[in-house]
């Protein structure tokens, strides 16, 4: 597979994960999740989990088994955050490596194809998912309202460096295209 293939997502959401709502997850026949933590779960800065997304777990969770994959290192802050939300998680899973996401995928005894990875990253989120063979699901950062206003400058470069290897990054949000691979059926 090229390069450019890998770092496509299979579904740009155009919002945070809190639009993953269960009619998309449904549409794309997505049984379980591989969530990334900081910045699609909770801001960087921030230690707890917000309303809104514990609400979306729960609901996610009743047909959908989770679990979180980060390559942060700080079982403090990881930790904290999954035995908050009573998921299972994995850290330092140094993404784009396959390694962990296949452990979680394991787990869930669920074919690879059929679940996705969720991150807010190209580089490391959405090319280990392709790499594996995942569904891909670019979200938008989960940032701290107080500096939502500021830049960010990683993403701003990926996404500079993905358009000119001909990555498509317009948001499939309300779109509902077919999946164009990794079909099942
Ligand atoms: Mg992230």
């Amino acid at each position: 597979m090229s390069k450019t293939k890998l770092l496509q997502p299979d579904l740009i959401l155009g919002d945070t994960i809190l639009g993953l709502t269960r009619e998309v997850l449904d549409h794309y026949r997505i049984q379980g999740l591989v969530l990334d933590v900081d910045e699609t779960l909770v801001p960087l800065k921030k230690a707890h989990v917000s309303e809104d997304l514990r609400q979306w777990v729960n609901q996610i969770r009743q047909q959908t088994p989770i679990w979180l994959v980060s390559n942060n290192l700080s079982e403090n802050r990881i930790g904290r955050i999954a035995n908050s939300l009573d998921l299972p998680y994995l850290l330092g899973a140094v993404k784009p490596s396959r390694r962990k996401l296949r452990q979680a995928i394991r787990a869930m005894e669920l074919p690879v194809s059929q679940v996705a990875m969720v991150g807010d990253r190209l580089f490391t989120d959405v090319l280990a998912g392709n790499r594996l063979g995942m569904f891909t699901v670019l979200v938008k950062p989960m940032v701290d309202p107080a500096i939502a206003a500021r830049s960010y400058p990683i993403h701003n470069l990926e996404v500079w460096i993905s358009q000119k290897l001909g990555v498509s990054l317009m948001s499939s949000k309300h779109k509902f295209t077919k999946r164009h691979k990794k079909t099942k059926n």
